[in-house]
């Protein structure tokens, strides 16, 4: 389950990425990655794995090996889902 609501001191819901290797938080975008397979399941799609940087190498280990897997920077997936969303420009406070 990588990705969980929590509730800051102020009470404002926000998202937030759980490790799948871990099961802690990752609290900066630029600590995690994003894996998947390369090679789709039966309906076209692979599942997603969130890690923090430190913890790929021994989820690709427990996996069978790091290769035939891909990755990008959390860093990249808010752009990658505001694309495939069809979101459309992001307003202002969220840029
Ligand atoms: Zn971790």
């Amino acid at each position: 389950m990588p990705l969980k609501m929590f509730c800051d001191s102020d009470q404002h819901p926000l998202p937030t990425v759980i490790c799948d290797q871990c099961g802690t938080r990752i609290e900066t975008a630029a600590d995690g990655d994003c894996r998947w397979r390369d090679i789709a399941e039966g309906d076209g799609a692979t599942n997603l794995y969130f890690t923090h940087k430190r913890c790929g190498a021994t989820l690709l280990h427990a996996r069978g090996g790091d290769e035939g897997w891909s990755s990008i920077g959390l860093t990249q997936l808010p752009t990658r889902l505001t694309e495939a969303l069809k979101v459309g420009p992001l307003p202002r406070r969220l840029q």
